[in-house]
């Protein structure tokens, strides 16, 4: 039992459609490719049109977005240093679930600390693909997509990823895209990456 679990009475019940058979099917593997990159460095973006790509290729694909977690099962949680590690690891397990469908989910999560990273990569093992959205804070600053910067700037948004709140650079990202510009260059990047990784046969 994990530290998170309340009951020892709880069994994983082993489906006869196997994640070999729906991937075997769907013509390729399932994965997690995790965005990391401070708020507007283009995470969002990033996944979405890679996304399109995919999807229009015939992948099986699903987008879990920061904003739209937070709406609903991560609704109880803030910004603090333990929310959002609990943030992360339910994320994390949920994505799993996905995965172990087949599907080549796309996370696109601020996910500041490196541990908490760390944690969904032993979550997922093999299956971890962590993609950096590189984008200096001042561009990310400037394009202040949803005015957050100017408002963390007034005091207005405490722990605020890049101004009051830190934000640790992967180390051993699977893949780092400099997100500044180029966006259909990055798309380009990534979608390969994903195809390579996801390949039926592929480690
Ligand atoms: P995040 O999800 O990281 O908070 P968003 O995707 O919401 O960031 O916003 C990123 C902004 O940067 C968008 O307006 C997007 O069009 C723009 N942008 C410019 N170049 C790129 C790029 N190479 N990759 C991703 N976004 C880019």
């Amino acid at each position: 039992m994990t530290e998170h679990e309340k009951s020892s009475n709880v069994v994983w019940h082993n489906a006869t459609v196997t994640r070999a058979r729906r991937e075997s099917q769907n013509g390729h593997r399932g994965g997690l490719f995790w965005f990391t990159g401070l708020s507007g460095a283009g995470k969002s973006t990033l996944a979405h049109t890679v996304e399109e790509k995919l999807h229009q290729q015939g992948f099986r694909t699903f987008v879990l977005d920061g904003d739209n977690v937070r709406h609903g099962l991560c609704a109880d949680l803030g910004f603090s240093e333990e929310d959002r590690k609990e943030n992360i690891r339910r994320i994390g397990h949920m994505a799993m679930l996905y995965v172990e469908a087949g599907i080549v989910v796309l996370t696109a999560f601020i996910s500041p600390f490196r541990a908490d990273r760390d944690n969904v990569r032993k979550i997922a093992g093999a299956d971890f693909h962590e993609i950096y959205c590189r984008c200096s804070l001042e561009v990310c600053e400037d394009r202040d997509v949803k005015g957050l910067y100017k408002r963390a700037r007034a005091g207005e948004i405490p722990d605020f990823t890049g101004i009051s709140s830190p934000y640790e650079e992967p180390e051993f990202a699977n893949l780092t895209v400099d997100t500044e510009s180029h966006l259909d260059e990055c798309t380009g990047l990534v979608y390969d990456y994903i195809v390579r990784s996801t390949e039926n046969g592929a480690a």
